[in-house]
């Protein structure tokens, strides 16, 4: 039964692509840390909602040791910050879907979204068809952020 032991393929997977390939700009990519990335979700629910990723390609928390939980968490308490310096959110929506019955677009490779909140902001975000109208460009949002996280004082 030697093939259930193969790993899982990371083949087409779109995070172990971005952390594999160089061009951050390209991919969204953020930044890097030593278990975890950063990258901007392609279909943000607001400007600014990025997922702090691990290196590790498994479909769930538990199947991670908890040093790279751990800095996921540590991850999203930094970019809380940087949402701050960059964006002053009213709020920030952390979640994680595990599972396609939890609405995991991505149910090969956990990820944690972190969203950046206003009030009454699912109102100016109209929605028509499929895209939604966001107040600035992904380009824009990546510059804004890697600069926030360039300048970000109090990386673990
Ligand atoms: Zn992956």
């Amino acid at each position: 039964m030697k093939y259930i032991e193969t790993p899982k393929t990371t083949q087409g997977c779109i995070f172990c692509s971005a952390l594999a390939d160089s061009d951050d700009v390209t991919n969204l990519v953020v930044a890097r840390g030593e278990r975890v990335f950063v990258i901007l979700n392609r279909y943000p629910y607001t400007t600014g909602h990025l997922m702090v990723v691990p290196a590790a390609h498994q479909p769930s928390l538990e199947k991670l040791d908890s040093l790279c939980r751990a800095e996921m968490m540590e991850w999203v308490a930094c970019f809380i910050q940087v949402f701050e310096a960059v964006y002053h959110p009213q709020g920030v929506n952390i979640g994680i879907n595990i599972g396609e019955a939890a609405g995991a677009g991505i149910t090969d490779h956990v990820h944690m979204h972190v969203v950046p909140r206003w009030l009454g902001d699912t109102n100016f975000m109209s929605t028509l068809g499929m895209t939604r109208v966001l107040p600035e460009t992904l380009e824009d949002t990546y510059q804004r952020l890697k600069t926030g996280w360039d300048e970000f004082k109090g990386k673990p």
